[in-house]
């Protein structure tokens, strides 16, 4: 239902707008429209002589160099309140500024095509998104707008005319401003930070994009992937932003600003409520005790893991520690970065996985590459075959457990002896710290996602040989059922609540309350709090989530029955039914 305007309205009242996209930061924002500049759909293009091919390579060159200063100016001078993510994301568009492949292949079209430096600039930045646009990974996918927004830049430079922002946004008017893009790149986030934003609306981006990262931990709603909401809104338009809907009304009836505004104060009112659970036991109302977790992917976050009550952290996405970076991360980096996620948990347990980066997926020409990569050297298989990579992250694992609880989760495990194997490595590189003299915590807990279904299947010896399990629906899911997880086509095929799934998580579960082993969801499931009183009806005592999500599902946990939920779970599942969620509600 993305990108598609049309037209609400009623006589008494003038025809207003509605644009779809993709909700990702949830929320209401009403206010004026600050609608921001893009370059790259305003530069003109034109041929030039071959006389003056040398001098548009040198502008070309200049402005990359401008660029790049800029960028390391900024990155340099990140204010101490600036959104965490904001540091790493400016890397990544200063590797890719600084790739002297960019210069090169851009300078080839300007001798080749003839095209002025803007074209050939615009052509060679659509080739490499391009490239990275059909990568499986979701995170290589988001990165082609990382493409975009570095040649957005460095046209910008070439147009003499970098300004970016709005006039509105230095303006002295006091109504809430709504960022209207093409995209957001992380550098415009720092020169937007600061600012009275209400919400931030883009053309492109999906859910791993900087504009949903870092509205999010702005905690400002959202709406991306719009299509054209750049140039359907003009500066200064009144707009209601919905993150829930995904969707913007441009230039509302006062009847419509009416009604949103009551629906903005109702949710204000249900936040502040919903803060008071903070320190209130995750508990049923049949007395179950459940253990609510986070899921981070920076060290930094486990702050907000612990402002939201958090348990203890259910999965640290380690692999972002290993992106946007040239060099791998070396033993004493990552020991700082799990050591400072440990000690900020204070005590509470801290489950790091282990690398979890995709095949190589680079395509080899034109020729059509047969492997595929959601079924390759991935994960677990990854660091087996590259056991100098995985000894670093395993001693350094040992080493961050002396500060407190760390437990380690291994990734995509779908053979016995891939468990057996990273015992090995976890032994041998506790050998090696003891003989070096190197201090390490010794009986670390080794656990593993199960998210291929074979494992889940025949789970119980995987249950003996493992300190605990980790549900990873995400991937599940996307296994049991054969539907890519990132493919739009098939998105309405992507059920979390196919009854194979259920069945599954509740094998897995009971097989591990037999073995007295705890079971986690650390998938996107355990966050949906529409779908918490399955999950307790399966039997489920663990959830790790994003921070944000947490007090949702504490409170549907409070209210919800559990032994009543099991046994209206078990009953439809022995039938393979599917179950209707308000069941029960
Ligand atoms: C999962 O697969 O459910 C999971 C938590 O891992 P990721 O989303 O990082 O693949
Ligand atoms: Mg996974």
């Amino acid at each position: 239902m993305s990108k598609q305007a049309h037209l609400q309205g009623s006589p008494e009242h003038s025809a207003m707008v509605c644009l779809h996209g993709q909700g990702v930061v949830k929320g209401y924002a009403i206010g004026r429209a600050a609608v921001m500049s893009a370059a790259s759909l305003e530069v003109a293009h034109y041929r030039i002589a071959d006389t003056d091919i040398q001098a548009e390579c040198l502008r070309l060159k200049q402005a990359l160099q401008a660029a790049s200063r800029d960028l390391q100016a900024m990155a340099q001078a990140l204010p101490d309140d600036a959104p965490r993510e904001l540091g790493p994301l400016l890397n990544v568009h200063s590797l890719l500024l600084d790739d002297p492949m960019l210069y090169e292949q851009t300078c080839a079209l300007i001798e080749s095509r003839h095209y002025n430096a803007e074209w050939a600039l615009t052509a060679q930045g659509q080739v490499l998104a391009e490239q990275f646009a059909v990568m499986e990974d979701d995170y290589l996918r988001e990165r082609a707008s990382d493409i975009r927004q570095v040649i957005e830049r460095v046209l910008r430079e070439m147009s003499g005319s970098p300004a970016f922002i709005s006039d509105l946004v230095t303006s002295n008017s006091s109504d809430p401003l709504i960022v209207v893009a093409r995209d957001i790149s992380p550098a415009d986030m720092l020169r937007l930070r600061g600012g009275r934003f209400a919400a931030f609306l883009t053309d492109l981006g999906g859910p791993t994009s900087h504009t949903a990262i870092v509205a999010r931990s702005m905690n400002v709603p959202a709406v991306v992937g719009m299509g054209n909401v750049r140039a359907l809104v003009r500066d200064g338009d009144i707009l209601i932003a919905d993150g829930f809907l995904g969707t913007v009304l441009i230039n509302p009836s006062e009847q419509v600003l009416a009604e949103y505004r009551e629906r903005q104060a109702g949710y204000q009112q249900e936040r502040a409520e919903l803060a008071l659970l903070k320190d209130a036991p995750a508990i049923t109302l049949d007395g179950i005790q459940v253990r609510l977790q986070a899921n981070i992917e920076l060290p930094e976050e486990a702050q907000e893991a612990l402002a939201a009550g958090a348990d203890g952290i259910g999965l640290f996405r380690s692999e972002f520690l290993f992106m946007g970076r040239r060099t791998l991360p070396t033993e004493e980096e990552q020991y700082e970065a799990y050591a400072a996620v440990v000690k900020t948990m204070q005590g509470k347990p801290v489950t790091i996985r282990t690398l979890d980066i995709g095949a190589d997926k680079t395509l080899d020409g034109d020729v059509t590459v047969a492997t595929n990569p959601a079924l390759g050297l991935r994960a677990i298989r990854y660091c087996l075959a590259n056991p100098a990579m995985f000894a670093t992250q395993l001693r350094a694992l040992l080493r961050a457990s002396l500060h407190g609880h760390i437990r380690v989760l291994i990734p995509m495990i779908s053979h016995m002896h891939e468990v057996h194997a990273t015992r090995r490595a976890l032994d041998n590189a506790a050998r090696e710290l003891e003989e070096q003299g190197v201090a390490f915590a010794r009986n670390i807990s080794l656990g593993a996602m199960v998210e291929v279904p074979a494992i889940a299947i025949a789970i119980e010896p995987f249950v003996d040989a493992l300190d605990f399990l980790s549900i990873g629906t995400n991937d599940l899911i996307q296994y049991t059922l054969a539907i890519d997880r990132g493919d739009s086509d098939v998105a309405d095929l992507y059920d979390p609540m196919h009854p194979a799934v259920l069945r599954l998580i509740a094998h897995i579960i009971n097989a591990g309350d037999r073995g007295g082993k705890s079971v986690s969801v650390c998938g996107e499931m355990a966050g949906d709090s529409r779908v918490t009183r399955m999950l307790l009806g399966l039997g489920l005592k663990e959830f790790s989530m994003h921070p944000q999500q947490l007090l949702d599902v504490k409170k549907e946990v409070r209210l919800a029955h559990s032994n009543a939920l099991r046994v209206k779970v078990a009953s439809a599942l022995n039938r393979a039914e599917r179950i209707d969620l308000a069941s029960l509600a």
